[in-house]
């Protein structure tokens, strides 16, 4: 059974609309999929819930700070009425445009004066970010491709780069679990961190009410895959599955194209 409990819309900085998404997703063979755009659930106020061909989990993804880094937390089965989720959502969304218009006021900086109105035509009702600064800085032939835009210009350490004041990772938590929902650490080896540190943020989530970790994220090595189902079981974590895709072509997974989890773990879905 493949499920896919990662993955973005153009409610965030996904390329598809929710329901070609889920199209993909059956295409792909997929049972069980959860849209996790990027501190929203927009996406599941456009689809049908009642009628689509496979089981739709509601999710979000959200942004957190931990010790200074941004630490991403999926949370899943969300009960989408909740009201601390939503008043969560919201500080979140303004944490985001107050980010956009302090990026804007660094490329203005560097010459590129109209950068947040050139942004906001590429995020298309939805907050604007840096891939759609990105996408303005392409355009304007500023840059070579989307890629070079965060190389010169927007990823962490370079002139326009901005951090975000994000929830932390208790507050996040907090909502999910108000929610109803599993709180699951998102992409584990995408920090980079030492595993003395990964092990630092394992305890601090368990401890704010985590209970599950992405074992399989995007198309990784087997050895990673086991070394993750290794400490989600020495943590009592159970694990998740997602490609999170954002656009068809993209280097580092395909939709659905996710390899299972170790028979030792503890599928998050197990319960539901
Ligand atoms: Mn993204
Ligand atoms: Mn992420
Ligand atoms: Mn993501």
């Amino acid at each position: 059974m493949i499920v896919d409990f990662h993955m973005h819309s153009q409610c965030s900085d996904g390329q598809l609309v929710p329901q070609e998404l889920v199209d993909l997703a059956v295409t792909r063979g997929c049972a069980q999929i959860a849209i996790t755009d990027h501190d929203t659930v927009a996406a599941y106020a456009e689809l049908d819930l009642q009628s689509q061909p496979i089981r739709l989990v509601t999710g979000c993804e959200f942004s957190t700070q931990w010790q200074g880094r941004e630490i991403h937390i999926v949370g899943l089965n969300l009960d989408l009425q909740a009201a601390d989720l939503l008043d969560g959502l919201a500080s979140q969304q303004q944490a985001r445009s107050q980010r956009a218009e302090r990026i804007a006021v660094q490329l203005a900086r560097h010459g590129f004066v109209d950068a947040y109105a050139g942004a906001l035509k590429f995020a298309q009702g939805t907050s604007v970010g840096r891939p759609h600064f990105a996408r303005y800085l392409v355009e304007l032939g500023a840059v070579a491709n989307f890629q070079q835009a965060f190389k010169r210009y927007l990823a962490a350490g370079k002139p326009a780069y901005v951090r975000a004041e994000w929830a932390t990772l208790e507050q996040v938590c907090s909502w999910i679990g108000a929610a109803g929902g599993v709180a699951v650490l998102a992409h584990p080896l995408k920090y980079k961190m030492t595993l003395t540190k990964l092990r630092a943020l394992l305890t601090v989530f368990k401890a704010a009410g985590g209970s599950a970790i992405e074992v399989v994220s995007g198309a990784q090595q087997p050895e990673q895959t086991r070394r993750l189902a290794g400490l989600a079981r020495q943590f009592g974590l159970q694990a998740s599955i997602g490609s999170d895709f954002h656009q068809p072509g993209q280097p580092w997974a395909a939709l659905g194209q996710v390899a299972p989890l170790p028979v030792d773990c503890d599928p998050v879905w197990s319960g539901w």
